[in-house]
């Protein structure tokens, strides 16, 4: 199983103990014997002692680590890693009477960096994001089938987005297991979504919201709520469910409006309540004054990588700004970053020069992030992505 030695530069050993999971192709002294790509390595200091174990790839991240142990892993490793990513989801009180979808493995946060795997009641979509993964998918697979039993209906790979372009081939998406039918019904806090990993985004549902939607129904009874970046009406639909005098949804993409209006059907809401609009946000926003007593703002990525950060915080920044000064006084603004290379600081920082610009009075009433079954290992900080702010707007 494991085919080369990566040897470290001196130095570069400490961040491995520190059980910091990515080794830069830089920090490598040498590799004995050919390391293949997404092949499993053993990583070792300039010392030769043992570091820990990960998939090798060509790449600025060389190797992904998966193991700390000084033995190799054993067979059964995906296995144990499973079953420990579902203790922490039980523990978290997942699955629920009222939730029956969840993130199952969060990459880094369960000990698995490049994989990622949601669990919609009975099936369950991978994602591979290193060439290490995607060469293991039977192993996973087979691993997923002995942990989760027969409750298991359908495998469904899904990883021709996310894997390097090389790596892109007719492997990278469909069934490895079982079969299910699309779109297939979840029920999250009792609100009921269609899933379709085949056609969808992503794993095809955003379960990162989980806990945001449920707090955006707090502050909607009797009001008018904008949802922009709507995708499959997540927010839209629990603001409904609470009781909003009028919802509006709003997302570039025709495909994600339709998939809105399918889910406001599926929870019995009809058109007098509700309005779609397939606009790009900004376009929105330009003629909309003191409409809206509570905007969500949820936008992709703004920036997948380092070098587009500056861009990306000016592209938070004119949001927010325009959302900050359409809203009513008085109104509520949940506000997302999804950017992995934005932080926390920045993220606050881009929002305070925001409210500078549209020169209103703003007080921050909760700090949001991802919920449980996102989890992020204490040594790897960069795994806390999703940031986000519920603002108050006078
Ligand atoms: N809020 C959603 C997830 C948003 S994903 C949820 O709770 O599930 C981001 C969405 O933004 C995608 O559906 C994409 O189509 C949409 N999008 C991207 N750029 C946009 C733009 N400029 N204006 C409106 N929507 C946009």
């Amino acid at each position: 199983m494991i085919h080369a030695k990566v040897f470290l530069k001196k130095g570069k050993e400490i961040s491995i103990q520190r059980l910091h999971p990515w080794i830069f192709s830089g920090a490598i002294q040498r590799i004995e014997s050919n390391a293949i790509e997404g092949g499993w390595v053993e990583v070792l200091d300039f010392k030769g002692t043992t570091l820990g174990f990960g998939h090798y790839q060509n790449g600025s991240i060389a190797v992904r680590i998966l193991s700390f142990e000084i033995q190799p892993p054993e067979d059964d490793f995906y296995v144990k890693r499973f079953y420990a990513a579902l203790l922490l989801r039980n523990a978290s009180g997942l699955p629920s009477d009222v939730t029956n979808a969840y993130r199952f493995i969060h990459a880094e946060g369960d000990g698995l960096p490049g994989l990622i795997i949601d669990y919609y009641d009975g099936v369950v979509v991978i994602q591979a994001h290193s060439a290490g993964m995607h060469n293991d998918r039977e192993k996973i697979s087979e691993a997923l089938q002995k942990v989760f039993g027969f409750h298991l209906k359908a495998i469904y790979y899904k990883s021709h987005g996310t894997l390097p372009g090389k790596m892109r081939d007719d492997n990278t998406e469909g069934y490895l297991h079982g079969m299910a039918v699309v779109p297939h019904i979840i029920f999250e806090n009792n609100v009921k979504f269609y899933i379709d990993w085949e056609q969808g985004q992503k794993t095809g549902f955003f379960l990162d919201q989980r806990e945001n939607r449920k707090l955006l129904g707090g502050f909607s009874k009797n009001k008018k709520v904008l949802n922009t970046f709507c995708y499959t009406g997540g927010f839209s639909i629990y603001a409904l469910h609470a009781e909003a005098s009028l919802v509006h949804s709003v997302d570039a993409s025709q495909k994600a409006i339709e998939l809105t209006e399918k889910n406001l059907e599926l929870n019995g809401f009809d058109k007098s309540i509700h309005q779609c609009f397939a606009q790009d946000t900004f376009d929105y926003l330009k003629d909309k004054q003191d409409e809206y007593d509570v905007i969500v703002l949820d936008p992709p990525a703004f920036a997948k990588h380092r070098d587009a950060r500056h861009q990306a915080v000016r592209g938070y920044q004119r949001l927010n700004t325009e959302a900050m000064k359409k809203i009513k006084q008085g109104g509520i603004l949940f506000t997302f970053s999804c950017s992995q290379v934005v932080d926390r600081q920045l993220f606050y920082d881009t929002i305070v020069s925001a409210a500078i610009h549209a020169g209103r009075q703003i007080k921050v009433l909760h700090h949001l992030s991802q919920p449980a079954d996102h989890p992020v290992s204490i040594f790897h900080p960069e795994g806390e992505y999703l940031k986000g702010l519920v603002l108050y707007v006078e």
